[in-house]
């Protein structure tokens, strides 16, 4: 899970990193009573889960009331790469000498965590790594061993933070002790701070906060609970989830459900080397009734990119008359917008093909083998995406196939 920034700058302050004190609103009157509390100068920031919000004009200072006014109308609503602003966070404007960049995240390669910390913050840390990789001080930590005071001074010195400011020095090798703790004992998979500055007056200070949590975590942090709702979830994810779904979101246009993780990223494979494109991955499990596969095709079919889905089902101990039923079930009980192609091999297979046979027409086709299945999707999608463009040249290769 996503944090928005003011919910991870709420999340910093439990391990005592400094942030600015602020508040969050949802409307223009909200957002200059936050103000009033913060203390003016201060930032109006549209909270969305995408960075570069400065530069898109969703982060603007104000010294008054009056501008916090006109600000705040622009931001609300406000469209940023596909992310509409619905909430503001106001802090107090922090005056700024300098402004770096400090991370953990998990190295999963190495096993090891890792920390990055680099003088120069403010700009996406992509873009310094691929400009002045040297630029960047890393450190791997083992989990065991954490980290400790003196790996964090020396990171600070070896990043060049601060360079004449012993005290700032010290505070900033505090702030990473900090949030090392933060992302262990937080369970988090990154915390990011970006800028991390250095004040005039020689103060260490987090100005922005990106926190990725560890959803296989929850169970020990109920207050979690509260972050749920306000997750910036893709509509057809916050669907998938009400209905209990493994469903992740892709951009392609054939939509997939399969039986068990791994026949699911296998299908994505092979709709991919025939050509085409998933617009889902969809794990429905080991209980594929109607009920369930009713919930995977209700999902996808709000997804207006799809134009064929795929099922891939593998009988063990599914068994694939039961995945027969439901298929027809659930096509009784929701209209689908795209022909479905369907393999379905395994436990009782025979069984299952004999029940859709009098269902099968041009849009409920069952294929063999799972590649011909794919075969197939792929070209029905490419003919739909076709249709859709209103383009005879354009669309997937599938159709030469
Ligand atoms: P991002 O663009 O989405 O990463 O949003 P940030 O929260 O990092 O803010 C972008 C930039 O706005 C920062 O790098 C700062 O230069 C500027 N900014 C943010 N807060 C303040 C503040 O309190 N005072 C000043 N002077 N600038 C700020
Ligand atoms: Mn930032």
């Amino acid at each position: 899970m996503d944090l928005f920034e003011y919910q991870g700058k709420q999340y910093f302050a439990r391990w005592g990193i400094p942030t600015s004190r602020g508040g969050v609103a949802d409307t223009v009157e909200e957002a200059v009573a936050r103000a009033e509390e913060a203390g003016y100068p201060v930032v109006v920031k549209a909270q969305v889960q995408v960075g570069g919000r400065g530069k898109a004009g969703g982060i603007k200072l104000a010294s008054g009331a009056d501008e916090v006014r006109s600000h705040a109308g622009a931001i609300l609503g406000m469209d940023i790469k596909g992310h509409r602003v619905r909430r503001l966070w106001i802090e107090h404007a922090s005056d700024i000498a300098e402004e770096y960049y400090a991370s953990l995240t998990l190295d999963r390669a190495a096993k090891l965590h890792l920390a990055m910390v680099s003088s120069k913050g403010g700009v996406e840390i992509e873009q310094v790594a691929e400009e002045d990789p040297a630029a960047i001080a890393r450190l791997h930590i083992d989990p065991v061993d954490g980290l400790s005071p003196d790996q964090a001074r020396r990171l600070v010195a070896e990043a060049g933070l601060a360079p004449s400011e012993p005290g700032a020095q010290e505070e900033a090798a505090q702030v990473l002790t900090r949030l090392y703790r933060c992302f262990v004992e937080g369970d988090a998979d990154l915390v990011e701070i970006n800028p991390l500055i250095l004040t005039p007056d020689g103060h260490i200070h987090a100005l922005d906060a990106k926190v990725t949590l560890d959803d296989n975590a929850a169970f020990r942090h109920p207050e979690w609970e509260e972050w749920k709702g306000s997750a910036e979830l893709d509509e057809r994810e916050r669907l998938a989830r009400e209905r209990g779904l493994n469903y992740i979101g892709l951009d392609g246009t054939v939509g997939i459900i399969a039986n068990g993780a791994g026949l699911a990223m296998s299908t994505c494979d092979v709709v991919n080397q025939v050509g085409g494109s998933p617009a889902n991955f969809l794990d429905i499990g080991g209980g594929a009734n109607a009920a369930v596969m009713a919930a995977a095709l209700e999902v996808i079919n709000t997804d207006p990119k799809v134009a064929a889905i795929l099922v891939n089902v593998f009988g063990g101990i599914t068994r694939v008359d039961e995945v027969a039923r439901g298929i027809v079930e659930a096509i009784s009980r929701v209209e689908l917008g795209s022909p479905l192609v369907l393999r379905l091999d395994g436990t009782n297979a025979e069984e299952g093909r004999r029940i859709l046979k009098e269902h099968e027409s041009e849009r409920l086709i069952v294929r063999p083998t799972m590649l011909e299945a794919a075969r197939t999707a792929v070209s029905l999608a490419g003919d739909r995406s076709r249709e859709r463009d209103g383009s005879q040249e354009e669309g997937t290769e599938g159709r030469s196939r």
